[in-house]
């Protein structure tokens, strides 16, 4: 079969390849794969900076995907072939104390799809049914591809933010992440839900960030306070979602929350930080962490797409399985937002 396989432990080496079909065992799906999408973890196993040297190489790439079911093993009880389904995108082991209280997000022994383990950027995968959930009938594969990053942010949003009605919301990043973590704000009745990002997002991302609904600031040209007080008539936010995963964004987002405000950290920083508590500590200041998504998390994405009430087409440009590596440099041009590979 035809995957997009990371090949050796050097920056690039991304090629599309033709490589044995898996089979699946006797808990696992197995998935004719019809759309995966490109993710920043994709492109960072593609850049292989050292804090990804724990990868699997070669691996085929890819943790964002759906298809029809081809076979099933002969345990599966939920799933059966001609299912339009999508896959997780983490390998729990769903015995540890997390995954027994229902952590999965955080399992001790957890294993990333398509960088420990085989990814969907292929032909066929093959996963434990646990893993696997169906779609609506009315969401187009590349669509219910896009749940795996919105459940991301909904467990972010929905299980961790806090967010009350009513609330000033400000996000940092707007990217995918970000965007749809807004949209899960806006949701939740925020009272206005400021989307922030740099000259960087300025061509694509921010605009695209405005054709959803939102006001944004480029923190390129604009001063970040005044910016957000003309938006939004307030000084400071209740809630900010830091989805950039940039160490500088850090400061600009403890500047931003107000006294008795909240944090929730989403992005994945590449160094540490040197931070000045002393003024969260006065403020009283909750930070928090999220990461990856729960089953529950997958289930909440696919419905809200569904039902219309989160935007995902306006985040994807599509290419033929064949371009995708294309598809990989364009991305890391910040050409396109989340590009979409048809199989
Ligand atoms: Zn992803
Ligand atoms: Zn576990």
């Amino acid at each position: 079969m035809r995957a997009i396989v990371k090949e050796e432990r050097r920056p690039g080496a991304v090629n599309l390849r033709s490589v044995p079909e898996p089979r699946p065992a006797g808990d696992e799906v197995l998935i004719r794969v019809q759309s995966a999408a490109v993710c920043g973890s994709d492109l960072h196993a593609y850049e292989y900076p050292k804090s990804y040297e724990f990868m699997k190489v070669p691996v085929i790439l890819g943790h964002e995907y759906s298809g029809y079911v081809e076979a099933v093993g002969p345990q599966v009880t939920l799933f059966k072939p001609g299912d339009r389904v999508l896959g997780e995108s983490n390998r729990y082991c769903g015995v540890c104390p997390n995954c027994r209280r229902g952590r999965t997000n955080i399992c001790d022994s957890n294993l990333m799809t398509g960088l420990h383990v085989d990814g969907g950027m292929a032909e066929f995968i093959a996963v434990p049914q646990k893993l696997v959930h169906h779609i609506p009938e009315n969401l187009s594969f590349d669509e219910a591809t896009l749940a795996q990053p919105c459940s991301v942010s909904f467990h972010a949003v929905f299980d961790n933010s806090g967010i009350r009605p009513n609330d000033m919301v400000a996000v940092f990043g707007p990217g995918i992440v970000g965007l749809m973590a807004a949209q899960g704000a806006r949701l939740l009745g925020a009272a206005e839900v400021v989307v922030i990002g740099t000259g960087e997002d300025a061509q694509n991302r921010l605009p695209v960030a405005q054709k959803l609904g939102f006001k944004t600031i480029n923190i390129g040209e604009q001063d970040l306070l005044a910016g957000f007080a003309g938006i939004t008539g307030k000084e400071r936010a209740d809630v900010v979602l830091e989805c950039s995963g940039a160490v500088k964004a850090l400061a600009d987002a403890f500047r931003l929350v107000k006294k008795g405000g909240s944090i929730t950290l989403v992005g994945i920083y590449g160094s540490g930080a040197e931070i000045n508590f002393a003024p969260l500590v006065r403020g009283e200041i909750q930070i928090k962490t999220s990461y990856t998504a729960t089953w529950e998390n997958y289930e909440q994405s696919l419905s809200l797409i569904s039902r219309g009430l989160v935007q995902v087409r306006p985040l994807i440009d599509t290419y033929p399985f064949e371009e995708g590596v294309q598809a990989f440099v364009d991305a890391l041009n910040k050409k396109v937002l989340k590009p979409v590979l048809k199989l």
